[in-house]
Parts: C-alpha cells; structure tokens; sequence
C-alpha cells in the first residue's frame, strides 16, 4: 500500500458509488435533496457551500441553496429551518457556520430536525453516538474512519491518540473509535506531555488547528497518522498540524494537507444525504 493515504481518490470513488446510488433511488421516485443555509458574506464559508454545491450536482442530489445577508435575525432563520423542516424534497439541512454574532447557534443546530441533521450535530444525533447506536455521524470525524479503514488496519485493542477536543471533530472521532474497541486517548490544550502520549498512539488522530505542532519525531513507528488539521501559512500555502514530512519517515500510513481529510468531509455529506433519502424512501 502506498504510504500517503489518497483523501481525493478514496472521496472520488465514494462520490462515485453515491450517485449510483442516487440514480437508483430517481428510479423509484425519490431525489436526495440538501438545502445549505449561508447567512453573511463569510469568504472561507462562501468557498464551501459551493463546493458542497457543486459536489451535490455531480451526485446527482438536489442542492437548494439559502443564502442570507448578514443582518439576518435569529427568528428569520429559525423561521427557513423550521420551513425546511417541513419540506419534503429535503433530506438534508447544514447550516453553514460560524453563524453571525446576534445569532445562537446551538439554538439554530437543535432547530433542525435530527432526522435531517446530516451535519450530525443536533444533541439527538450526538446522544445516539455516545450510546453506540448513531443516525448520522459528523462528516469529518466519519471520513476519518473511512479513510483508517483504507488502510486495512482493524482497531480493536489499537492504542489511538486524538489530539483536539473539539465537538466537531476531536470527540466524535475518539467515540467512533471506541466504538470500534480501540483504546483512545484525547489530548488537548492542558495535556501534560503531548509528545509521550502521541508516541505510544498505533493511530494518531490529529485535529487541533497549530501549524506543524505535533514532530515527526514523536510519532510511533509504523502508525497510520489522519491529520485534520488545515492551516494556512502565508499567502497560499496549506499545512497540517502535525509535520508532514519527519512525519512520514516514520509512519507506515499518513494522510497530506491539502488531499487528506478535506475532501473526505464534503463525501461523507452526501452520503448522510443520501442515507437520509434512503430512509424517506422506506
Ligand atoms: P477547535 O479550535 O475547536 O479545537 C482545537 C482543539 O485543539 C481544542 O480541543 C484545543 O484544546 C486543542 N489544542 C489547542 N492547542 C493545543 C495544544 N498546544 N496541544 C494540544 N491540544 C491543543 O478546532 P476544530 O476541532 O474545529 O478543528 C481542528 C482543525 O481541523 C483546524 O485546523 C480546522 O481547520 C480543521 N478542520 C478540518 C476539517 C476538514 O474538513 N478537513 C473540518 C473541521 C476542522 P482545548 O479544548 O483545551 O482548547
């Protein structure tokens, strides 16, 4: 097995199966439909809403696009997720964040309806993750897992090191991976020794946001290494958070920034999408 792990290529050939998929529920009638709700001119947000729109027209699942201005009240948006809801196209909401500041957004997240949380970020799709019985998982932390099981490597008793504790990333990967019996670690800011936990992790998972934090010289020999990580060093170019190349001296699988983790996310949308028109269609 070549030792980069091919984020693109693994994302390409899911978005491929998906909208064969796709193509056999149009024949019964039923279209994937996901609305993507932007409020405000966000650039970075702007890029990935259409991107998640693009990606959505190649799989063949219906994009309804909702863009607000940024001086949207609270009540106008819980008033489109509450109508989205309701809509029956629609198989899917995200809600593009971060949202604008006079706006709660754990307010807007539990308003979507967890049966079409695609995202996998309303308190019911998280509770059922915590008890091992998921409905949709959050599409970062799931392409993670996808791209860990490309590498063939079975996780049971595996000694996994998460570094993050984000909601959105660092905790569902580390109960995704209890959930396939390793034994994980999360690390975060307060962490003690960083470099001696992330030495005994046969998988180190990393999703903190720093630059090249986490050396080459700490990784285990022969771990596969999923590095979440996106960060933008000067003008163009993107570097993980762990240090790519003593890193991969070391390791027996890792995943680049950019082609690693990215592109899996934007897969593992449609394919909640896709399972959530599954569902609709019975
Ligand atoms: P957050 O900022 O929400 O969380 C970062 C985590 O890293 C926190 O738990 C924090 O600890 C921890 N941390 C910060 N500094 C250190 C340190 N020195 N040592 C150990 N841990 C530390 O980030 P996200 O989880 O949202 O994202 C993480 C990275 O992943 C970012 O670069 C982001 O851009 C990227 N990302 C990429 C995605 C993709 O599709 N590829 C999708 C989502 C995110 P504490 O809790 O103590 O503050």
């Amino acid at each position: 097995m070549d030792k980069i792990i091919d984020g693109k290529a693994i994302a390409e050939n899911i978005r491929g199966e998906i909208a064969v998929a796709v193509e056999g529920l149009k024949s019964r009638g039923v279209t994937p439909g996901l609305a993507v709700v932007l409020v405000g001119e966000d650039p970075a947000s702007q890029v990935y809403v259409s991107m998640k729109k693009k990606a959505c027209a190649a799989a063949g699942i219906f994009s309804d696009e909702h863009k607000l201005p940024a001086e949207t009240t609270e009540a106008q948006l819980l008033a489109l997720i509450d109508e989205l809801n309701r809509d029956e196209r629609i198989d899917g909401i995200l809600v593009q964040l971060p949202l604008p500041k006079q706006i709660n957004e754990s307010k807007v997240l539990e308003a979507i309806s967890p049966k079409k949380d695609v995202d996998g970020f309303h308190p019911y799709n998280v509770g059922r993750l915590v008890t091992g019985n998921p409905l949709f998982r959050p599409c970062t932390p799931y392409g993670v897992m996808k791209m860990i099981e490309h590498t063939g490597l079975d996780l049971t008793g595996k000694e996994v090191v998460v570094v993050g504790r984000s909601n959105i990333v660092g905790k569902p990967v580390a109960l995704m991976c209890l959930s396939q019996h390793a034994t994980v670690t999360i690390c975060h800011s307060r962490t003690k020794d960083l470099a001696a936990q992330v030495a005994k992790a046969d998988v180190l998972i990393a999703a903190v946001g720093q630059p090249e934090m986490i050396k080459g010289r700490w990784i285990k020999p022969g771990a596969v290494v999923i590095d979440v990580g996106v960060n933008r060093v000067g003008e163009k170019k993107l570097v993980g958070d762990v240090e790519f190349d003593a890193a991969l001296e070391r390791a027996g699988a890792i995943t680049p920034v950019p082609g690693g983790v990215g592109p899996m996310t934007i897969a593992m949308l449609l394919y909640n999408t896709l399972e959530s028109a599954r569902r609709r269609a019975g």
